[in-house]
């Protein structure tokens, strides 16, 4: 695949996927390079994406693919690698495509902290977005590891919700605000998720008390997949790469869209991220046209 494109697009789970159908409509030579691990893949179900409400994350990525050939995208199973200023990427492999312009939408690594059975339960009853599993596990006995916050919002789906501080100590301001909401906590460290019959049964303690619960909530650390846009020495705030509202980066050509620049982006504001990522990037490749043309222009006199 080694040509020259309007744009390549590094990623394509719903934000990458959503700039190159904005941009296949708009005439522009694209292509999409995704290594196919989406942060969403171990859930079942997709939720909180209006229309699309329940449905699993797969087929929303097929159905966007299916999309996005028909306006002539090119779809590329590949890693990449790196990308040298100008624009040539480099993929797993050896290719090296050229860009007039990148767009980076590579999401992000969920990090869950080291307790036996977090990892093997991660989007099936081990949750951490309320607004996208919370209803599913509404009224049942939930428990919240190590975040006071998460924990007084889960009140909202359910009267019985159990707080696990495990390494963290809460201040009696907040020890307050959770008995306030209603929200008992169980101090101790906490040694695995108890998981039996294929279903998460409680939280166990070091001191081998097993709490009953049947979904547990926790929040992940999220580290951007944002090694490109680094090397290629886009400006960072607090970790994360800084972009204007239509997800230019301070690198010139250089844009960033989804999870990869926020970690609040659900599935549906990852992809309006890439529509208006697309719409400012598109007008950008305008305007350099109509400079070439007025130069050619003056030139011919
Ligand atoms: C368990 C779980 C359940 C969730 N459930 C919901 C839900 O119900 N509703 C909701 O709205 N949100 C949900 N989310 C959040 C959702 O996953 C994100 O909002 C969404 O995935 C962000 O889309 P994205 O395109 O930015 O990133 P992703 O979907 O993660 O896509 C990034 C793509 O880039 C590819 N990639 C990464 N690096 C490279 C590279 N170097 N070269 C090529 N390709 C690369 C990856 O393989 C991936 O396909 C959930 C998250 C988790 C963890």
């Amino acid at each position: 695949m080694d040509d020259t494109y309007d744009v390549v697009i590094i990623g394509g789970g719903a934000a990458g996927l959503s700039t190159a159908l904005v941009l296949g409509r708009a005439r522009r030579r694209v292509a999409v390079i995704d290594s196919g691990e989406p942060r969403n893949a171990p859930a079942e179900h997709m939720h909180s994406f209006l229309s699309r409400d329940g449905m699993p994350p797969s087929a929303l990525l097929e159905a966007g693919r299916a999309e996005v050939t028909e306006y002539g995208v090119r779809l590329v199973e590949g890693r990449v690698e790196g990308v040298e200023p100008g624009f040539t990427v480099r993929l797993a492999g050896g290719a090296t495509p050229a860009a007039r312009r990148i767009v980076v939408a590579t999401g992000l690594r969920d990090e869950l902290p080291d307790i036996p059975g977090l990892r093997e339960r991660w989007g099936v009853d081990v949750l951490h977005c309320p607004y996208c599993h919370g209803y599913e596990v509404r009224d049942e006995a939930l428990g919240v590891l190590g975040n006071v916050q998460h924990a007084l919002l889960l009140r909202q789906w359910s009267d019985d919700v159990v707080f696990f501080p495990g390494d963290i100590e809460p201040s009696a301001e907040e020890l307050e605000r959770l008995a306030a909401r209603g929200v008992p906590v169980v101090a101790g460290k906490i040694t695995r998720i108890v998981v039996e019959g294929g279903r998460l049964r409680g939280v166990e303690l070091a001191d081998g008390r097993v709490v009953p619960r049947t979904a547990v909530f926790v929040m992940p650390r999220m580290l951007p997949h944002d090694a490109v846009l680094t090397k290629l020495g886009c400006r960072k705030s607090d970790g994360w790469v800084v972009t204007d509202p239509s997800g230019r980066t301070s690198v010139e050509g250089v844009w960033a869209v989804g999870n990869v620049v926020d970690p609040r982006a659900q599935v549906i504001t990852a992809a309006g991220m890439g529509a208006a990522a697309a719409f400012a990037l598109n007008h950008d490749l305008v305007e350099e046209e109509v400079v070439r043309a007025l130069t050619i222009r003056s030139r011919i006199g």
